[in-house]
């Protein structure tokens, strides 16, 4: 009989697919049509849809490369509106999996504040197909990600407005907007649009992260909102964070010594993949292993933070 103490599991309030992610896979997965990239973030997904004979081509298919196809389906991450448009323009039909909170909050919020005289300065990944798409719903956003990227931007600009990605961690946004404040535009306004799902798992990582001995990010290492946890939890235990995106990645002596581990999952990792890495981590310690309940209460899972900063 094993003389180890019990290892206890505590999954991270809100950790697995969000809303968007969810009606981007149910509508992928009941139209089977051809994806214009990967749906989500993780490739458990998109390895099960093409598994199940969907074609997925490049994120932006050279249009030639698409002659014969008819119908499409759009990433939840969005496309470029004149990407779209050129879709259009060739009589190819599309299904949009666009995430509701893009379409309703984030492109809406540009135009609005466009429509009122403010430029918008976008802060994310300029490489990534989020913030590719939304910079094509403004006339001339400028996007920021790093400190050079803000000694780029011009001096006078008028009345400017900070949005952000919807992944990106209220740190990191944080910094920026006040890197802007202090070297360009001391009136900048900032509105905190990470969407609420991302929101929840940040903060439910970071108060995890500061009592358990161990932490395992759940997803896709192609995930923004992945990695953003993942940096999260390492602030905290810098040695015993580990990011994976299959329970095949666990070793066994990352559980040497830990009593509490505790479990995060980005917003595009499907929820029976936590449970394929609690089943692992199970199988892998050589005593006792107690899952605690998530007992959270319900939350906000609606639009974007929203909150000015
Ligand atoms: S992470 Fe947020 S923006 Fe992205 S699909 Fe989920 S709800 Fe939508």
């Amino acid at each position: 009989m094993s003389t180890l103490p019990p290892l206890e599991v505590i999954v991270a309030r809100s950790a697995g697919t969000c809303f968007g992610v969810e009606a981007a896979i149910r509508l992928a997965d009941s139209v089977r049509k051809p994806i214009l990239g990967p749906l989500v973030h993780n490739p458990k997904v998109v390895n099960d849809l093409a598994s199940k004979g969907i074609p997925i081509f490049e994120r932006y298919a050279d249009l030639d490369a698409l002659e014969g196809v008819s119908e499409v389906v759009i990433t939840a991450h969005g496309y470029p509106k004149e990407l779209k448009e050129a879709l259009k323009a060739r009589g190819i039909q599309f299904y949009d999996a666009t995430c509701p909170v893009l379409l309703k909050w984030v492109y809406r919020k540009i135009q609005r504040f466009e429509a009122d005289g403010y430029r918008v300065i976008l802060i994310g990944n300029p490489n990534h197909a989020e913030i590719i798409a939304s910079r094509s719903y403004g006339t001339d956003i400028h996007v920021v990600y790093s400190p050079e990227d803000v000694e780029q931007l011009p001096d006078n600009l008028g009345k400017t407005v900070a949005i952000c990605q919807t992944t990106i961690t209220r740190e990191k946004f944080q910094k920026l907007v006040d890197l802007i404040r202090e070297k360009k535009y001391p009136d900048l306004k900032a509105v905190d649009t990470r969407c609420k799902p991302v929101k929840n798992q940040q903060e439910a990582v970071e108060m995890l992260a500061q009592w358990v001995d161990a932490m395992l990010i759940v997803g896709g290492f192609n995930s923004s909102n992945t990695t953003n946890l993942a940096n999260i939890a390492r602030k905290y235990l810098p040695e015993r964070t580990y990011h994976i995106d299959s329970p095949a990645l666990i070793q066994p002596e990352w559980l040497e010594g830990v009593r509490h581990l505790g479990i995060g999952a980005g917003t595009s990792t499907p929820r029976e993949q936590i449970e394929e890495v609690k089943q692992r981590v199970a199988e892998l310690y050589p005593g006792p292993v107690l899952f605690r309940v998530n007992d959270a209460e319900e939350e906000d899972l609606v639009g974007v933070d929203n909150s000015e900063i």
